[in-house]
């Protein structure tokens, strides 16, 4: 419930940045010249920002850090998400680089964003003297707290909820544990900050009020027809579809879990020129489990990639996997980052100069067969696994995340969630 705060003091970052590095440096120089080494060496253990490794051990907090660190895991876990997260232990709030005290803020959430601004990683703080003195029900609490606000996007820059955002994020935490244990959340919290400005009772009728805000529907032409043709040819096998402005089914063969391609039907579309999205369904799988592309599909989408630029470099290529239910239709995006997609189109190109000159172009073609299986391979070990967190995954698909709960950094693989307008027919 911390955040609403910490928002209004981000104005006063720019102005007060540059001072406090110098107070700092002052402050730590002073300490030095008055103290004995062994004092010193405590003495720099407190009046920071971030709390470093060896004042954790020295303060006794090793354990308290831990439970914390084990609090967000199983967070993760009961809110179906997996995302990077790091923890600091922050000493002293009012050291940081927010410039302003956080005003009694102990726990708090950062986000790591890569060079195109995407959300990429997230830190959470949460300062020594919380760890210290509060109960593990408060761990529990706040790092189910901090994990909604990731999940709800509702961090610094943009926030879903509006002003609602903190009694939502609460929400979100009873939704996931049940009424009876957010009241004891609700209980803890209240002794920990007797000071709220709103009672107990007022307060959980908000969290039960609220209305929680949906994300943006993403779907376009292409999943709407996709998810219809799904529905009309549910015989329990894979399909796979090119979407170019209208949908061509350009399955040759198909069992539950694997189908083939028709290359004279792709011949045919790569011909046509328009941009390519290639749709399949995962009718062998149920649950989370089959709405993440698998690491075949990875090096699927790397050989189509490949056979589609071979003949035209210029043609955009997109692959989404679908999961369709009666009710329900997912639609997942996903693909390459830019060095492994100019790795193909170079391999592509080799390909179409060596036909140029009647060249073999058997060993070019073995090239990418091999950059194929390794980034399928890879796309599981450095990637996928995180959303398969939990090695439970074998003996219970329910362990791993949502799609749109996954967000994981990577240079070479994206996996992009696609909201789709509820279904009422
Ligand atoms: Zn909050
Ligand atoms: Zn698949």
């Amino acid at each position: 419930m911390e955040t609403e705060k910490k928002g209004a003091t981000m104005k006063a970052r720019k102005s007060t940045i540059a001072i406090l590095p110098c107070l700092y440096a002052l402050a730590a120089a002073l300490l030095a010249a008055w103290l004995s080494p062994a004092e010193a060496q405590s003495q720099t253990c407190s009046g920071g920002f971030e709390l470093p490794r060896a004042c954790i051990t020295e303060r006794g907090l090793d354990e308290k850090v831990a439970a914390f660190q084990h609090k967000i895991v199983e967070a993760l876990s009961k809110l179906g998400a997996s995302y990077k997260i790091e923890v600091r232990i922050i000493d002293n709030p009012n050291w940081g680089p927010y410039g302003t005290p956080t005003d009694g803020t102990d726990v708090w959430t950062d986000v790591v964003r890569n060079e195109e601004m995407r959300n990429e990683s997230f830190i959470i703080n949460v300062t020594a003297r919380f760890l210290q003195a509060q109960p593990d029900i408060l761990f529990e609490s706040s790092t189910l707290h901090e994990v909604c606000h990731i999940k709800n996007d509702d961090l610094n820059g943009y926030h879903r909820q509006g002003r609602n955002i903190e009694v939502a994020e609460e929400r979100c935490v009873a939704d996931a544990v049940g009424m009876t244990r957010y009241q004891e959340y609700l209980r803890a919290y209240f002794k920990y900050k007797p000071n709220m400005n709103v009672p107990y009772e007022t307060f959980l009728q908000r969290v039960r009020d609220v209305v929680l805000v949906p994300p943006p529907v993403e779907s376009d032409d292409a999943d709407r027809m996709a998810a219809a043709y799904f529905k009309g040819h549910a015989d329990g096998k894979e399909h796979l579809l090119i979407y170019n402005g209208e949908i061509h089914d350009v399955t040759l063969v198909s069992t539950r879990d694997s189908v083939r391609i028709d290359p004279e039907k792709l011949q045919q579309l790569i011909a046509a020129g328009k941009p390519l999205i290639f749709f399949h369904n995962h009718p062998g799988e149920d649950g989370r489990a089959a709405m993440f592309p698998s690491y075949d599909d990875f090096g699927v989408a790397a050989l189509f990639s490949f056979m589609v630029w071979r003949e035209n470099p210029s043609i955009a290529v997109e692959f989404r996997v679908m999961q369709v239910s009666r009710q329900n239709v997912s639609s997942v995006s996903y693909g390459f980052k830019r060095p492994v997609i100019e790795q193909i189109k170079k391999n592509a190109e080799a390909y179409r100069n060596a036909m140029a000159q009647q060249e073999d172009v058997a060993p070019i073609q073995l090239r990418q067969n091999i950059l194929d299986y390794r980034l399928a391979q890879e796309s599981y070990n450095e990637y996928l696994q995180h959303a398969y967190r939990l090695e439970v995954i074998r003996t219970d698909k329910e362990a791993c995340a949502y799609p749109q709960y996954f967000l994981w950094p990577s240079e070479k693989f994206f996996l992009h969630d696609r909201p789709q307008a509820s279904d009422r027919s």
